[in-house]
């Protein structure tokens, strides 16, 4: 149950020494907390029936631990038993136009660049297979898509005969699924053994070295920077900087060939070629690590003000009988209420993905509502749980004729 009380520390990491930890990217003895969320809940992406079940949900702590060589960070606290990806658990973005111009975008440079026209491609953690399809439409190409969460048909595309996807976990067992180039997007993350799983990539890729692989995940440096706490949650394990990213590659035997940011600067894209030995060419892009301890530092000094900040609007929102509606029922949501310990100040949750409407989230027990809702409801103020989808919500709600304030994270 999620009753007990949700307690958020964070410690200066100098206080926090870890030596018998070793870290995961970079096998480096000696990793240091700097922060903890304690008690949340270990997925928030499965959807679950009834409040109950959303309530019952087993619960996880985040313990944040920082490698001084290779400036990793990871949740030293993370169950890989936890890690168990369905059907159910419900991710897609494809929804929101503003992600969907992204993609599109992105596909469209990815073919450019790399030629992918009647090419074969893999998809490692494919969700449900959009992006994948996407390049085999517009560059007619051929696909392999491999993700425990996918669900065949579910995305309609005209080149959904020219894609196979394997409902599984990526492994060694599926190293004969190469192709002409490799992407995978928004799942190292979710991986705890980060060098293994890089590695396992680059065995199967073997000596085809005009094989490229393209990898999508969360930037880090702006979480820390930011202090965006909403983007620290237990399906996250791992929380990489483009600095901590490219030195992974480069120590798997991989050339960074490309290394940036998109999506607001949320997100870190990694693009590298196969090389025979560990490559010492660092990227202009790569940060040092003293540059993120600095960056951690910063976190650890002011993380606390900001939560006390929201806990305290939160609460005076609610005794002023404000209506207040969170926008986004994903990850960031279970994480913005759970670290605040605030989920009985919001009354509703709403998301445009209509395969979460009616379902509860985990940890967490709100039903999630369409934007429809609103029009009867409406609220005083909606929290949106990422900035850069403001313009369309605002959009929407000026098309349903509802007048509220929004409040960007
Ligand atoms: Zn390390």
């Amino acid at each position: 149950m999620v009753q007990n009380p949700i307690s958020t520390q964070t410690k200066p990491e100098t206080d926090n020494y870890l030596a018998e930890h070793s870290c995961p990217n970079c096998g480096h003895q000696g990793l240091s907390i700097f922060y903890e969320v304690r008690n949340v809940p270990v997925h928030s992406c499965l959807m679950m029936s009834t409040k109950e079940e959303a309530l019952d949900f087993p619960c996880g702590d985040i313990v944040l631990a920082f490698c001084d060589r290779c400036g990793f960070i990871n949740n030293i606290e993370f169950d890989p038993k936890w890690s168990a990806y369905a059907p159910h658990y419900e991710d897609q973005q494809s929804f929101s136009p503003t992600f969907n111009k992204f993609a599109l975008d992105l596909a469209n440079n990815l073919i450019e660049k790399y030629d992918l026209h009647d090419k074969h491609i893999v998809e490692i953690g494919c969700s449900k297979g959009d992006f994948l399809l996407l390049l085999c439409e517009l560059g007619n190409n051929s696909g392999v898509g491999i993700d425990p969460s996918v669900v065949p048909g579910r995305v309609k595309s005209k080149a959904a005969d020219r894609v196979t996807f394997i409902q599984d976990y990526y492994g060694e067992k599926h190293a004969r699924y190469v192709g002409d180039f490799i992407c995978c997007r928004h799942t190292l993350e979710h991986i705890q053994p980060t060098a293994e799983f890089i590695s396992t990539v680059r065995k199967s890729i073997g000596d085809r070295h005009n094989v490229s692989f393209f990898l999508e995940i969360p930037d880090n440096t702006r979480v820390l920077q930011n202090l965006a706490f909403e983007d620290i949650y237990y399906e996250h394990c791992s929380y990489f900087s483009p600095g901590a990213l490219a030195r992974l590659f480069r120590a798997c035997s991989f050339e960074v060939t490309d290394l940036y940011l998109d999506y607001g600067d949320q997100y870190l894209l990694i693009e590298a070629q196969p090389v025979d030995a560990p490559s010492d060419k660092v990227h202009p892009f790569e940060e040092t690590v003293a540059q993120v301890a600095e960056d951690v530092r910063h976190f650890t000094r002011n993380i606390q003000s900001k939560l006390d900040n929201w806990r305290r609007n939160l609460e005076q929102w609610k005794a002023e009988n404000q209506r207040v509606v969170v926008w986004g029922s994903g990850s960031k949501c279970v994480a913005f209420l759970t670290t605040l310990d605030t989920i009985d100040k919001i009354e509703y949750v709403v998301d445009i993905n209509p395969h979460r409407h009616g379902k509860f989230i985990p940890g967490v027990g709100k039903e999630i509502m369409s934007p429809e809702f609103l029009k009867e409801y409406r609220p005083d103020k909606i929290i949106v749980m990422n900035a850069i989808y403001c313009d369309e919500i605002g959009q929407m709600l000026k098309e349903m004729g509802v007048e509220t304030e929004l409040i960007p994270l």
